[in-house]
């Protein structure tokens, strides 16, 4: 399907009549010795583009491709922008899709420098743009749920590069990613509150959790899931015209 705005001439995108965007939010840093650099938009750019491919009318607009990686930047290749340069340039994507008359939006993220920033340039578009929708998926939160019990071996699934991330990565562009170098590195951390750490408190290697159990059919599984959710959602909202107000509830109605 030609959704993708990065491919298609100005003639293709009007012929397109699109009404949403869905915007892949990735990183450029390091993954351990066995995943490739640009992995969180490697699989944040892959999930939106099938997630479009289901959603008729959604634009998919070109990865945030270096974001913020500081914590990330004793291991190479680690790019990062600030803080606040990520959430402008967020802020600047989506104000761009407003700009072409799409308010419309989905962000999909796979990198948790991304959280903050997102946040920051999704709480500034609703000030300015009160009538946008903007819908926001840290697709790796709140997934576990939705999978088979005891889906992960180990640590949760979680970690950087971990059995988590190491499965969607196998699954959908193995053949960039060397099982052989991989690890598995368990931090010892608080388990209710956060600890704010410096990746290179954690490993030696730019890696972290389980990646020796990631698999290739583990993560067709959870990229399948997420993308049924993601659309499912899509087509509800779709279904009431993007209107989530309260019915009788809300103060301030989308116009
Ligand atoms: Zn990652």
């Amino acid at each position: 399907m030609v959704n993708e705005v990065m491919y298609m001439t100005s003639m293709q995108y009007k012929e397109g009549k699109f009404d949403k965007v869905v915007i892949p939010l990735g990183s450029t840093e390091s993954h351990g010795y066995h995943l490739p650099i640009g992995c969180d938009t490697l699989i944040a750019s892959k999930l939106a583009k099938r997630v479009a491919d289901q959603c008729e009318g959604m634009l998919v607009l070109p990865p945030l491709q270096v974001s913020y990686s500081k914590h990330y930047d004793s291991f190479p290749f680690s790019m990062s922008l600030g803080y606040e340069t990520t959430g402008r340039v967020i802020y600047d994507y989506i104000e761009s899709a407003i700009r072409n008359g799409i308010d419309r939006i989905l962000l999909i993220s796979n990198h948790d420098g991304n959280i903050a920033p997102c946040e920051y340039a999704t709480r500034c578009i609703k000030e300015k743009y009160p009538n946008a929708r903007i819908m926001a998926c840290d697709w790796w939160v709140g997934i576990s749920k939705h999978l088979p019990e005891n889906f992960f071996e180990i640590y949760n699934g979680m970690g950087h590069g971990g059995e988590f991330e190491t499965s969607a990565a196998y699954y959908l562009f193995k053949e960039l990613c060397k099982p052989e170098h991989a690890a598995n590195i368990i931090p010892e951390l608080p388990e209710y509150i956060e600890a704010k750490w410096d990746f290179s408190e954690l490993t030696d290697r730019g890696q972290t959790g389980g990646a020796l159990a990631g698999t290739e059919e583990k993560g067709k599984i959870m990229i399948e899931t997420a993308v049924s959710l993601i659309v499912k959602d899509i087509k509800a909202l779709e279904a009431k015209n993007w209107d989530y107000t309260t019915p009788g509830h809300c103060q301030k109605p989308l116009v």
